[in-house]
């Protein structure tokens, strides 16, 4: 007996809703791009219980006609292409015809539609993927599909389901791409029946990001622009160095305005800030790379949130010179250099040299490199690499008959001065001075001490707050004037959560209508400029993803940032009881020698590598 069957319709359609529905935010997305491929003008989204209780969305698109609504319930039931002809270049958001089906095989949907020449409109309802009822209702052109109960007949798919604030998080940051996308069709988006973006129909992309984001966004933005080329145009804004975040959560990437998720195109996006941004630093992001549509394949994944290009190296090439140009055109950096010439062939000599610290052979002629440098090109990573030691040998030989002493090795600073453990630490510090206004040199027992100023009072900072949010004694500053200010929608998703930790902290705050918060009161000692970048700030890099997030660790995040907004910053002469005052409470603390970010709040070096410098031992 044969052993292979092919599988039921609804069997298959819940295969695939594994990969199409991963989490309400997946089923929001096939159905507003579904609106936006049907026409709509406007399109809302209302969301109950982060999208597992209820997910609706309506547009005044083209609608359907009864048969069509049913049909579209079918397993490779699409409008969008014909043939496979179609597939290599496909202008629509959807084309694969499987995700009604999917979705209504594992939930409860109701779908009402109704064409501009229809008489009336049709309801069709299907729980779990079984066709109840298909009748006629009233509405107007259009179409509404409203998903209840999301997973509720696969219990295992419903326990992956996170933190109603997770699944709201990424509802609201899916609209507010889709949103920016297409900034011609009004948005409404609904969390539990309040409203969090209203966005009426925009001109273009910078009115539609004043709408999501607010003024303070807009100041900081830097527009990109690449002009037409053959592979990529690449256009939209880039936040200007001085607005940083420590998370991509604030990068919205669109390939032919479809959001995808793509590694290639954010890594480039850092490419373009190189130099001028931090490791772990990100900028703000809105990006629109469009190209040809043969020039990209959107079919490589069943959501369709990843692409592949053609020619991705010259995708990436050009985000990251296009980004660089917008800097450049705002002086961040120098303006782009022409491109070097590709050399033709690479010789292992080439190699090597590109990798000599070019500050030293200033010094001296350009070495003559041994005679085995004249490698084959073929040669091997370790021969390459033996040479290059050799090489540099022979370049640090003739330096050093140059000049009086060799060259301390390159990173020795590190070496000399080094972090210092706890147990070395004694209680006899005393301040000498400041260097550049920002680390305080001083002298203990076992050698010079650098202490910079800013992670020290951090560290007071954070043990203070800790231990005053414990004890439950917050000390509060009220301000004359409460000072309002404007949630972006994904801060807006977290705020309600995170309000009653802040208060714990001596902040009052206020939701006022929409996405406007009122502080009325600060924690002692943040001075009041401070506290909305502070909130800002943690309300964007709390990691609503992070499922072993405990109350713990988010109040030591609270009170870190809190410790670092309101602690000295470096740049500040200090007077010498100051610099005392901040030795003494350093010392006390439960940890001095790391800042509650965990970089080294003191460096030593110690009188033995002094003795030895000057070859005294
Ligand atoms: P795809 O979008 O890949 O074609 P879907 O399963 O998402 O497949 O939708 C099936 C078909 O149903 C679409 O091709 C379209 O013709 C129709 N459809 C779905 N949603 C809407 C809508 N909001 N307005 C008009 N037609 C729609
Ligand atoms: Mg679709």
């Amino acid at each position: 007996m044969s052993k292979i069957r092919v599988l039921a319709d609804h069997v298959a359609n819940q295969i695939a809703a594994g990969e199409v529905v991963e989490r309400p935010a997946s089923v929001a997305k096939e159905l507003v791009e579904n609106s936006i491929d049907a026409g709509a003008q406007r399109i809302t989204i209302e969301i109950e219980a982060g999208g597992r209780r209820l997910l609706k969305v309506s547009d005044d698109g083209e609608g359907m006609v009864r048969d069509d609504a049913i049909l579209a319930f079918e397993r490779h039931a699409t409008s969008k292409i014909r043939g496979t002809d179609d597939l290599a270049a496909i202008g629509t958001l959807g084309f694969r015809g499987e995700a009604l089906a999917s979705i209504a095989s594992v939930a409860k949907v109701e779908l009402t539609t109704c064409t501009e020449a229809a008489k009336a409109a049709t309801r069709v309802t299907i729980d779990g993927g079984r066709m109840r009822d298909v009748k006629d209702a009233a509405h107007p052109r259009g179409t509404t599909i409203i998903v209840r109960d999301l997973f509720f007949n696969i219990p295992a798919r419903r326990k992956f389901l996170r933190a109603e604030a997770t699944e709201t998080f990424h509802l609201t940051n899916l609209v507010t791409h889709y949103a920016l996308a297409h900034p011609e069709i009004a948005f409404t988006f609904v969390n539990n029946g309040r409203e969090v973006v209203r966005a009426a129909p925009a001109k273009d992309l910078r009115e539609r990001a004043y709408q999501i984001f607010g003024e303070e966004f807009l100041e900081n933005l830097l527009e990109v622009n690449s002009g037409d080329s053959q592979v990529a145009r690449v256009t939209g804004y880039v936040s200007a160095p001085r607005d940083r975040r420590t998370s991509r959560d604030a990068q919205y990437l669109f390939v032919n305005r479809r959001f995808v998720r793509d590694r290639m195109i954010g890594r480039s996006l850092s490419e373009g800030y190189r130099s001028i941004l931090p490791h772990g630093v990100y900028p703000a992001a809105l990006l629109f790379i469009e190209t040809p549509l043969e020039e990209v394949d959107v079919n490589v994944h069943p959501a369709k949130t990843e692409v592949r290009f053609r020619r991705s190296a010259a995708v990436a090439d050009a985000v990251r010179e296009a980004v660089r140009a917008a800097l450049a055109s705002a002086n961040f950096v120098p303006p782009p250099e022409p491109p070097p010439i590709p050399e033709p062939t690479m010789t292992a000599t080439a190699s090597v040299s590109s990798f000599i610290p070019q500050p030293r052979i200033e010094f001296v002629p350009p070495p003559t490199p041994p005679p085995r440098f004249e490698a084959p090109v073929e040669a091997s990573g370790e021969e390459i690499a033996r040479d290059l030691e050799v090489m540099l040998q022979s370049v640090s030989k003739s330096v050093s008959s140059v000049l009086p002493a060799p060259l301390p090795p390159l990173n020795s600073a590190e070496k000399f001065a080094r972090e210092i453990t706890p147990e070395s630490l004694n209680a006899n510090i005393r301040p000498l001075g400041q260097l550049e206004e920002s680390f305080i040199i001083a002298t203990d027992d076992e050698g010079l001490l650098l202490i910079d100023q800013h992670v020290a009072h951090e560290r007071v900072l954070f043990d203070k707050y800790r231990a005053l949010e414990t004890e439950r004694r917050v000390e509060s500053q009220q301000l004359l004037v409460p000072e309002t200010f404007d949630l972006t929608p994904a801060q807006a998703a977290v705020f309600d959560e995170l309000a009653p930790e802040f208060e714990n902290y001596g902040f009052e705050l206020m939701r006022l209508s929409g996405r406007t918060v009122a502080i009325k009161a600060t924690p002692a000692d943040l001075p009041s400029g401070e506290a909305r970048n502070m909130l800002a700030e943690l309300l964007d890099t709390v990691d609503v993803e992070k499922k072993s997030r405990t109350r713990e660790t988010l109040r030591d995040e609270i009170a870190a940032s809190l410790a670092c907004h309101a602690a000295i910053k470096v740049n500040m002469p200090l007077a010498p009881e100051k610099m005392r005052w901040l030795i003494d409470r350093l010392l006390q603390t439960s940890s001095p020698t790391t800042c509650p970010h965990g970089r080294p709040v003191i460096l030593r070096l110690s009188t033995r590598d002094i003795l030895k410098g000057f070859h005294r031992i």
